[in-house]
Formats: C-alpha cells, sequence, structure tokens
C-alpha cells in the first residue's frame, strides 16, 4: 500500500522527523497562509515536473490555483485534497531512504547527495548503500554526514537514520523515501517529500491504518501514449496474450493492464482513469477469465466506474468463468453489451476505430 505525502508526513512527525509545517486543503475556500507550496496528494511520483506542485505567493491568487489543482490529473489521478505547506529557504536537495534488499534479506540505507526531482540522473554508483539492522545504526549516521560533506550535522542525521529505521520497522515499511531531504539556508534538515509503502500482508497487526491512499493499480504499464486500444485483464497472462491480440489485429495497444483479482469498483475506476489520461483511446476492450474473481463483481464495478468517469470511449468486454450469467444481465440492465469471445471484441473495436 502506498501512502499519500500527507499522510505519510504524519508518521514522520509522530516519529520526530523533521517535517515542514503543513495543513489541509479540501477547496477553494479554505484559508491558508501565503506564500505557500501546495502539492497535489496523488499517490505517484513526478508531481513537480506534471505541475503538482506550486508556489503561491499572493493569497488572492489562492483559489485560482486550489481549483485547477484539485480538478488536475497527475498521471491518471485527481488529488482529493491538496498538502498547504510552509515554504522552504532551500539551500541544498539531499536524497535519503530506506529500502529492503529482498536478495540480501537486509534493511538498507541509500543516500545521494543530489536529491530532489533529477535524482534519477545520478550514476547509480554514486549512491551511499549502507546495512542498518538494529545493532549497527551506531556510526551510519557518521558515514552519511561524511558522504554528504556535512560534518556539522553528523549527530542530527544518526538521529535521523535511528528514527527512521525504527519507524519503518514499527509500520512493517518496505520503503521509506525522503526525497529531497532539504538543508535550509539556517542549516536545518528537513523532509520535504516522503514516499511511503506498507506491507500490506501486516495489516492485522496494525489497526490504526486507516489511510486515504487511492488504490493504485501497479501493473499499469503505458506501452504507447498515443495508442488507440486500451486494455484490462487479469491474470498477467491473459493480460499479456490481450495485448499481442490487439497487436495481431493491426491496432495499437496503449497500455498492459493486469487487475489481478481484486477487480474492485475503486480499481476499475482507477483503471479507466489511468486509460482516459492517455491522449488517443478509441476502445476499451476488457478481458476476464474468472476463477476465484467473480464475473458478477467486475460487472459492477465495471458499472459504477463507468458512472464515475467521463466521456468514456465504448467498451468491449468478454467475460467468462465464475457467474457469467449473472454478470451479462447485469451489465444488459445498463445497456453495456459482452461479446462471446475476444476475437468479437478485437472486430468490434477495430470497426469503431476505422469509423
Ligand atoms: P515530487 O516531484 O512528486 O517528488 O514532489 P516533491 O515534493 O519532491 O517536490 C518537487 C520539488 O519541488 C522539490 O525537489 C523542490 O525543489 C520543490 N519544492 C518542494 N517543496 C518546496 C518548498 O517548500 N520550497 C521550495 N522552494 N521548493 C519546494
Ligand atoms: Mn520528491
Amino acid at each position: 500500500m502506498k501512502l499519500l505525502e500527507y499522510e505519510a508526513k504524519a508518521i514522520l512527525r509522530s516519529a520526530d522527523i523533521p517535517v515542514p509545517r503543513a495543513s489541509i486543503v479540501r477547496s477553494a475556500q479554505d484559508i491558508v497562509q501565503t506564500p505557500v507550496i501546495l502539492k497535489s496528494q496523488v499517490p505517484t511520483g513526478g508531481r513537480g515536473k506534471a505541475g503538482g506542485i506550486k508556489l503561491v505567493e499572493n493569497a488572492s491568487d489562492l483559489p485560482a490555483v486550489i481549483s485547477t489543482m484539485l480538478s488536475l490529473s497527475i498521471n491518471g489521478s485527481i488529488p482529493k485534497v491538496l498538502l498547504a505547506e510552509e515554504k522552504l529557504t532551500i539551500e541544498h536537495e539531499y536524497y535519503l531512504s530506506i529500502i529492503i534488499d529482498r536478495q540480501l534479506a537486509e534493511i538498507q540505507l541509500m543516500a545521494h547527495v543530489n536529491g530532489g526531482v533529477e535524482v534519477e540522473e545520478n550514476d547509480p554508483k554514486s549512491f551511499l548503500i549502507t546495512t542498518l539492522n538494529g545493532k549497527n545504526t551506531d556510526g551510519a549516521g557518521e558515514k552519511l554526514a561524511d558522504y554528504y560533506g556535512l560534518p556539522s550535522q553528523c549527530f542530527i542525521l544518526q538521529d535521523m537514520i535511528e528514527r527512521l529505521y525504527r519507524c519503518f520497522v514499527q509500520n512493517d515499511a518496505t520503503l521509506l523515501e525522503i526525497n529531497p531531504l532539504v538543508l535550509t539556508f539556517n542549516q536545518k534538515l528537513v523532509a520535504a517529500d516522503c514516499k511511503m509503502e506498507l506491507d500490506d500482508a501486516a495489516r492485522f497487526r496494525h489497526p490504526e491504518w486507516n489511510f486515504e491512499a487511492a488504490p493504485v493499480n501497479s501493473s499499469f504499464v503505458t506501452l504507447d501514449s498515443h495508442g488507440t486500444v486500451a486494455t484490462i485483464a487479469n491474470g498477467a497472462g491473459l493480460a499479456m496474450a490481450t495485448v499481442d491480440a490487439v497487436k495481431a489485429e493491426g491496432m495499437q495497444p496503449a497500455n498492459f493492464l493486469d487487475i489481478g483479482g481484486g477487480a474492485n469498483a475503486k480499481e476499475i475506476a482507477q483503471a479507466f482513469r489511468q486509460i482516459m489520461d492517455l491522449p488517443n483511446i478509441r476502445a476499451i476492450i476488457i478481458n476476464i477469465f474468472a476463477g476465484i474473481t467473480r464475473c458478477d463483481e467486475v460487472a459492477k464495478a465495471i458499472i459504477t466506474a463507468q458512472k464515475e468517469t467521463m466521456s468514456l470511449p465504448p467498451l468491449f468486454i468478454r467475460l467468462a468463468g465464475t457467474n457469467f450469467e449473472e454478470a451479462v444481465k447485469l451489465l444488459a440492465k445498463e445497456n453495456i453489451p459482452t461479446l462471446a469471445t475476444l476475437e468479437e471484441c478485437l472486430v468490434a473495436s477495430k470497426e469503431k476505430i476505422s469509423e
């Protein structure tokens, strides 16, 4: 489960990691102090580059900027809320994260002296990576301060690493990334952005988990941003075969998406949103083979999601397996046709596209 930035920062705050002063904005009428940084709360990275981070200097500009940001889709997601934060005076942006190396079965600290939106441009070999476990966080602060070139922050960094490590373990995190870790003009280190992923399998021991974090279709892959046919299938094999079949029929598949077994309305609605972010979609093929998944559940999800998504292109749906008859009836009631085979979906999509 991926947390939204403000949820992750609430966890950091309670672990005594410095974060900017902040409030949540839900509408253009909300009052916030200026200057302020407004940040779109969507479960994707790269918001800075996609228009999801805005500095507002004048209070009079706030309502317009807030309403624009609340309706702006960032990589397929529309935010429910914005995070309003005090403007930081940035001297330098560092990268700091705690990750799990599954091969080595280790928790590691990973850092880069050049953080921020271009962190991926850094040479992979130039990152500092060091193992953390309950015993040897000692000395990690010194190593990090040395690597960052911040000897005067050695104790602060040591303290921060210990807190981050504890926070990571206690929250059953699988990723905790601070990018950027900002050094302000006043020489304070502040977590200006945070990405946190928690282990869904640990939910049973966290009754306190009730995050707003939108579900993400983590398997969504854009294949061709100008492709005309979007695909939704369940199971990676069927999803790949569906993409191949679209291509073999002479059409341009836009994406790969395996919605897995949990095809609920939220996930399908999210899939539609991700698809609608691609510019040229003319048809959506939904190919479901239901074993554990139930076709009637998928049908209900499609119906709900379709109502939530504006100007959706035509759907070509093939359902087979558990509770298939019920699904066809449910969809027919809403005037959503189903087809018997993938082949029929392909032919119908092709006709639609050539119109
Ligand atoms: P991301 O693009 O989704 O990773 O969003 P970030 O929260 O990391 O913000 C992207 C960039 O916006 C940062 O690297 C900073 O350069 C800038 N930024 C974010 N918050 C502030 C702030 O409070 N003050 C200033 N001046 N810049 C900020
Ligand atoms: Mn960031």
